[in-house]
């Protein structure tokens, strides 16, 4: 290895590969990683904690077992960013907001449990939207990260800070949520491949609930085999989630296999073009490139409308809200986190002042919509409208499943926008996930992957979607794609726009490389 420094620009199945042979030892990895943190975080703002002394523990611990030649699972001694919603044990959990400071859980969410049993190696918490609640990682309580392949532009959101922290190296990967896009939306901002499984294909022991009938865990990483390494480590059946399936968990490295005779794939006219406008032209260059792509692949290629999925937006905001109005009610000043000191005299009082202190801005008017959506008299006009609209998108995906394997589009209809340009208009922020929430309303399975990029150099996402538990056909679309392109092989720089030009620059001396 001639530059060390460089260690965590590597993928994981790459550091896997030099950690077996002992060319590298995952100490030097995980310095590789904290030296990467130590030049540009404070620009970043990816994590909300490092974890810096758990992270050398199992680091050595790692290397200690590989010197007495034990058998080691394939990701032992990659280092691992987790998303500040998922429980870990002895490690302060916010959920990035005030109202869970200073949580510690006693114990650690079922898929921690698996990356610690696989001996991936724990970087630190990163940051998002409050809740999960957010398209940009504004809502953060603890302040914003910056997209690493321009810093005046967002992540997105809601696991803006994962999707940051593996496209600039802060992490070689990282876990995400995804309840209406969290995982696919910043993985395409940030020009890295994110994996929403099936809703129950992966426990959510542990992660703290958004909207229950959606929330679902997954894999950002930097490439396709990676993702397919995390989702060995992360899929399998736990009777501590009722949701969760339990079907037989594939080896899912087994679907990477570069050939795409016979597979179906569907360019989804709703993902391409909603509410009567299409997405921006540079999005809908890349992906009509990506569809011909595919055809040369030999896949057969076709459009196809699911027209009821131009009612997601609505449907999902009356759906998440209502789900979160009631998750949320746990949070009283009792048993978690914050509480207004003095107020102890009214229960009432006390509740409401530490409500008010500690939920910020959007969360509160998601807690207000789904209050309003389950209250008396209502509940027919919006919940049970809603949930019948969600029938009837499901059905759209049933039937376009009767012809297609895949179904492709855009991920989101714009590239990452500026820090600030969406905070003050909450419908345009909702309107970043239009093409990510109809696939949690179906529960299937769907994954972003590097498909371009604008005229202004910043990333394009490609979205994928496939039948209930179908990861695998994903996986192997998403695998042949990326073979045939190098998107997945560009390394983010990060430089803000003032400094234009040198971030062309270092692009263009990248790509000559
Ligand atoms: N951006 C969507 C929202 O604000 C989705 C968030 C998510 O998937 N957690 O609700």
């Amino acid at each position: 290895m001639s530059a060390e420094g460089k260690l965590n620009e590597l993928t994981a199945h790459e550091l896997s590969g030099l950690l077996g042979t002992g060319q590298v030892s995952a100490r030097e990895v995980l310095a590789a990683v904290y030296g990467r943190i130590d030049e540009i975080e404070s620009e970043m703002h990816a994590y909300v904690l490092l974890t810096r002394e758990v992270a050398e523990q199992q680091a050595t611990e790692i290397d200690e077992r590989r010197a007495r030649k034990e058998k080691m699972p394939p990701l032992a001694g990659v280092p691992l960013a987790l998303k500040d919603i998922y429980c870990t044990k002895g490690i302060e959990t916010t959920c990035c907001s005030k109202i869970l400071k200073g949580f510690v859980p006693p114990y650690d969410a079922d898929v921690v449990e698996r990356c610690r049993r696989n001996g991936l190696v724990f970087v630190g918490k990163t940051n998002m939207d409050e809740f999960a609640m957010g398209s940009s990682t504004e809502n953060s309580a603890f302040g914003v990260t910056r997209n690493p392949w321009n810093l005046d532009r967002v992540p997105g959101g809601s696991s803006g800070g994962s999707a940051a922290a593996v496209a600039s190296s802060e992490a070689v990967v990282a876990m995400g949520t995804d309840t209406g896009g969290s995982i696919r939306q910043p993985a395409s901002f940030c020009g890295v491949v994110g994996l929403k499984p099936t809703y129950g294909r992966v426990s959510r022991y542990g992660v703290i609930a958004f909207a229950s009938s959606l929330d679902q865990v997954g894999p950002i990483a930097k490439d396709v085999r990676d993702c397919a390494l995390m989702m060995n480590v992360l899929a399998g059946h736990d009777a501590r989630d009722s949701t969760s399936i339990d079907a037989p968990v594939p080896d899912y490295t087994q679907a990477l296999v570069g050939d795409l005779r016979g597979l179906r794939i569907g360019l989804v006219k709703e993902f391409m073009q909603y509410q009567g406008r299409s997405v921006d032209e540079d999005v809908s260059l890349a992906i009509n490139g990506a569809l011909a792509r595919f055809g040369e692949l030999g896949a057969e290629c076709e459009e196809v409308s699911l027209p009821h999925l131009n009612y997601s937006i609505p449907v999902y905001y009356i759906i998440a809200p209502a789900e979160a109005s009631s998750n949320l009610a746990r949070y009283d000043g009792v048993q978690y986190g914050h509480r207004t000191p003095g107020a102890d005299a009214d229960i009432v009082e006390m509740y409401s002042r530490t409500r008010d202190e500690g939920f910020g801005a959007e969360v509160k008017r998601r807690i207000m919509l789904g209050t309003y959506a389950l209250s008396a008299g209502y509940y027919d006009a919006y919940y049970l409208k809603a949930s019948q609209v969600r029938t009837l998108i499901r059905r759209d995906f049933d039937q376009a499943f009767e012809r297609f394997d895949v179904l492709v589009g855009a991920t989101s209809p714009t590239v990452a926008f500026r820090l600030g340009e969406k905070t003050d208009d909450p419908l345009a922020m909702y309107l970043s996930d239009v093409c990510t929430i109809p696939v949690n309303m179906g529960g299937l399975p769907g994954m972003s992957i590097p498909c371009g990029f604008s005229a202004d150099g910043m990333p394009i996402g490609l979205q994928l979607v496939g039948k209930p538990l179908a990861e695998e056909v994903l996986l192997r679309a998403a695998y042949a794609f990326e073979q045939s392109t190098d998107c997945h092989q560009r390394r983010a720089r990060p430089v803000s726009e003032a400094d234009g030009r040198r971030s062309a620059v270092a692009r263009a001396g990248h790509d000559s490389a």
